[in-house]
């Protein structure tokens, strides 16, 4: 059902449930609770200064508030609890004044003061009658719960696209509850049973979908339709005689497999999984040098416009001996600009295009097109061939990726994929040096920023927040005052994150990239790829708030370089165990084995690089056994061809076979 035709969702909520990606009623009851509140009323006696909880009480004087300064007032009232009269206070909340009536009962939900006699409430509820189970969603600014509840409630009130994309046979095999009880259940929970048949059912539909489409990709890619290239030798030893350092054995491991696969019949369908700055790009490179040395063209794409620039200037750089004509398309161009490529392109006379992934939804039409790369993520948006419009051709395709892996995940996940491993690092690449410091101790920190600063070298500082909106917690403005202070005019300081625009933020990443600034404060919007040599301190603020994987990725921006490279985790918090793996190694693979051992939410599967979620519910640490089974039972669904009669199913299956 269109989100319009849900009885008074007007277009203004619309508009808010658009942004946070809900596009129909399915997704609206697919936004599933990212938690629960479990709501019981305490006896006052069960309070104590620490502890936080329910109590109601039925209101006993008229509120009232007291504006103490700018953003800060106080509201206050006398509550009744079992005939005892407390007092009750409640900040910033004087809109609640007009609400709070003599003789209502209410909930509220703080800390109780014993000695004070005084309740400090965080929250107070009109609404609440029993203990209950209240779930906690995911909102945006100005969608609040109820408005949200009040739409999902309105759906499975009238049974609306309840669904199940479980095949029947397994519903029954499994026992699992029906759809439309596991919607009620994730969405009104009346105990924690509840809960957890729903999130079995609703998790290995999910990963059973998941798993499905990873199989029918293997059988898409199983077909003997690739491009059978014939290159001659003599091209490899060009290729290398362009390159100023020797590459790894691991980058020559996977030029090997990239070789024949190109040279084979079957389609190329690779990934390179390397640790950040391990050097994936080259291989990315390689490949397109085999593709132009059978003359067929190449894309290539980053998820980023920055990242495509950036690979733009390497590619310029180590081709530019080389007989390969290469593009960009950026955003920033105009159509003129963009039409005078496109229509080269279309003739053949360029050899490389790069961008991001506008280059396959664009009218952007190849002459021949034979290599496909796409770098850091979206290998679960199926490409679809049909934009690309190449005559017949099916590329190869090679997908780079930073994320490291487990084994036995990677054996599940990239079934479809060959995978190549790039472990060994360039030579003469230093251990990046890492140490956990406390906030109190930031002169330490700051100090050794100066000294590399003298040294020519340049600093990223990454932050959680753009903004403030929590005050514990340092935000890219605030930092850019305190570091400005600290600095005075010994160091150039510039900021850039997701709000800015693009434009913006491409001057000050070039900025950063010839050295015009000396400290990029940032959110982790520098998380992926970029490469300056020249940067060797990171300083992570709030790292506690950070996925072990994400701070590896962000400490990979440093160390791309023979200098000496330091990364600071700047945390406050009392256990500091989980980060202390950060300094105790600066192995990928084993950070992330770690994050998987120790963390209940392991961030790596829980969202690809661009941050979107790939699951909703699954965390394919947790629920590896139900991933287990769902694989299991994906495999024989589409090998014993049950899709066949399945409408859901089947349209998968039309659309991957369009895929490249
Ligand atoms: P990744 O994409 O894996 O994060 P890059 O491909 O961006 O890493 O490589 C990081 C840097 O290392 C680049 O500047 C690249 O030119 C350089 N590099 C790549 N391979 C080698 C090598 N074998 N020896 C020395 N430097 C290398
Ligand atoms: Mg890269």
């Amino acid at each position: 059902m269109n989100l319009e035709n849900i009885k008074n969702l007007g277009a203004k909520n619309i508009k808010l449930l658009n942004k946070l990606k809900i596009y129909n009623s399915i997704d609206l009851l697919e936004h599933y609770p990212y938690k629960y509140n479990f709501i019981k009323f305490m006896k006052l006696e069960e309070f104590n200064s620490d502890t936080l909880g329910y109590l109601q009480v039925i209101v006993s004087s008229n509120p009232t508030v007291n504006y103490i300064k700018k953003n800060l007032n106080r509201l206050t009232f006398t509550g009744m609890y079992n005939g005892i009269n407390l007092r009750v206070t409640i900040f910033n909340r004087q809109f609640l004044r007009t609400k709070i009536k003599i003789g209502d009962t209410i909930t509220l939900y703080g800390k109780f003061d014993n000695l004070k006699n005084n309740f400090t409430a965080r929250d107070i509820r009109f609404d609440l009658e029993n203990n209950f189970i209240e779930p906690v969603y995911h909102l945006t600014d100005g969608l609040t719960h109820n408005i949200l509840t009040k739409y999902i409630n309105y759906l499975l009130e009238n049974n609306i696209d309840f669904i199940d994309k479980i095949p029947s046979y397994i519903n029954e095999d499994y026992k699992l509850i029906n759809k439309k009880e596991a919607l009620q259940f994730i969405h009104n929970p009346n105990n924690i049973t509840e809960i957890k048949k729903a999130r079995i059912k609703l998790i290995y539909e999910e990963l059973f979908i998941f798993m499905t489409k990873i199989n029918f990709l293997k059988m898409n890619n199983d077909v003997e339709k690739g491009i059978e290239r014939n290159i001659a030798d003599t091209y490899e030893s060009e290729f290398y005689s362009v390159l100023n350092f020797k590459p790894t054995s691991d980058q020559e491991i996977a030029f090997k497999e990239i070789k024949k696969d190109m040279t084979s019949k079957k389609k190329m369908t690779r990934l390179v999984l390397g640790d950040v700055g391990s050097g994936k790009t080259l291989t990315a490179m390689y490949a397109i040098y085999l593709n132009k040395a059978s003359n067929y063209q190449s894309a290539f794409m980053a998820p980023t416009e920055l990242l495509a620039l950036q690979h733009f200037k390497s590619c310029v750089e180590l081709f530019k001996n080389l007989n390969i004509r290469i593009e960009i398309i950026t955003g920033k161009m105009s159509k003129r600009e963009k039409d005078k490529i496109k229509d080269r392109l279309k003739t053949g006379e360029i050899d490389l295009l790069i961008g991001t992934h506008s280059l396959i939804s664009d009218d952007i039409i190849f002459k021949n097109l034979g290599l496909v790369i796409t770098d850091e993520e979206h290998r679960f948006g199926v490409i679809q061939r049909k934009n690309l419009e190449n005559k017949g051709i099916n590329p190869d395709v090679l997908y780079l990726s930073a994320t490291p892996i487990p084994r036995t995940y990677a054996k599940v996940i990239y079934k479809d994929t060959d995978v190549s491993i790039i472990k060994t690092k360039p030579s003469g690449r230093k251990e990046i040096f890492t140490k956990i410091i406390h906030e109190d101790d930031i002169r330490l920190v700051l100090k050794k920023m100066l000294l590399e600063i003298n040294e020519g070298h340049q600093i990223f500082v990454v932050s959680p927040l753009i903004e403030n909106a929590e005050s514990e917690l340092n935000s890219v403005i605030d930092l850019k005052e305190k570091f400005s202070k600290a600095f005075l005019n010994k160091a150039r300081i510039e900021i850039i994150h997701g709000g800015m625009k693009n434009a913006e933020k491409d001057a000050i990443m070039h900025d950063f990239s010839i050295g015009k600034i000396d400290i990029l404060i940032s959110t982790t919007i520098i998380e992926v790829g970029i490469d300056i040599p020249n940067a060797t301190v990171m300083a992570i603020y709030n790292a506690e708030r950070f996925g072990l994987a994400t701070l590896h990725q962000l400490r990979g921006r440093v160390g791309r370089s023979d200098k000496n490279s330091f990364c600071f985790l700047i945390s406050n918090s009392k256990d500091n165990n989980r980060l202390s793996v950060m300094e105790e190694s600066n192995d990928g693979f084993y950070i992330t084995e770690k994050d998987f051992e120790e963390r209940k939410e392991g961030d790596l599967f829980g969202t690809i690089q661009s941050g979107e979620k790939i699951f909703k519910l699954a965390n394919m640490k947790n629920d590896y056994q139900i991933l287990l089974q769902a694989s299991k039972d994906a495999e024989k669904f589409v090998s014993e061809k049950k899709y066949l009669n399945d409408k859901f199913y089947l349209d998968i299956y039309e659309n991957i076979k369009k895929s490249i």
